[in-house]
């Protein structure tokens, strides 16, 4: 059974716990240097990113978070947890540090102010059936462009946002720009797990 941890300084860490548990994961809140050590994988949940991003750099956390991304330890963010992810980030705070790992650039509260939320079906490659995934965007990123090792899973498929790219993965770092642990659909996850599992 893989024990994946969930960044716990600020987000949605409860919703991702429970996506988790339901796939036969242990879900293990995680806020402290010495508790990345034994995890098989780590999700970074939708919040703050500015805010977890302060916290992690209080807390000391970027030397583990970055050597275990290194080391090839699984690592899913959605929303704020996908711009943790990014190696770059546009309109982001003056000194706000990301974790990085995926060769992107990824714009913060790309939908802008009046759509700072919203919902729409997202075509998802890989996942299990052809149903596109039901995405909630809350004040979302959007990835701006790849790097080549980059692949593309979703996009958006209708205006004005159409081919938005909202979905990627890079070896084992997967992000994406919506929160499918605030749905019941649980391929995402699912999706994640079987990646988890693959390195054990
Ligand atoms: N706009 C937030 C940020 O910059 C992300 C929002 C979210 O995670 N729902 O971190």
């Amino acid at each position: 059974t893989p024990i994946i941890g969930v960044l716990a300084l600020q987000g949605d860490v409860r919703e991702h716990a429970i996506a988790l548990a339901e796939l036969d994961a242990i879900a293990r809140p995680v806020r402290k240097v010495e508790e990345f050590a034994d995890l098989d994988a780590l999700v970074i949940p939708g919040g703050e990113s500015t805010t977890m991003s302060k916290l992690a750099v209080s807390f000391g956390l970027f030397p583990a978070l970055r050597a275990r991304v290194a080391e090839g330890m699984p690592v899913y963010g959605s929303c704020a947890g996908m711009i943790m992810l990014a190696d770059k980030i546009l309109d982001g705070r003056e000194d706000q540090e990301t974790v990085g790992g995926i060769d992107m650039i990824v714009r913060r509260n790309a939908f802008g102010r009046q759509n700072d939320s919203f919902e729409a079906d997202v075509p998802f490659a890989g996942l299990e059936g052809d149903d596109p995934i039901h995405g909630v965007f809350i004040r979302a990123p959007w990835v701006e462009s790849v790097g080549a090792e980059v692949e593309v899973l979703a996009r958006l498929s209708a205006e004005p946002y159409a081919d938005r790219i909202v979905a990627v993965r890079q070896g084992n770092l997967l992000a994406t720009s919506f929160h499918p642990e605030l749905t019941p659909d649980r391929r995402v996850h699912a999706y994640f797990v079987d990646m988890v599992r693959a390195t054990l």
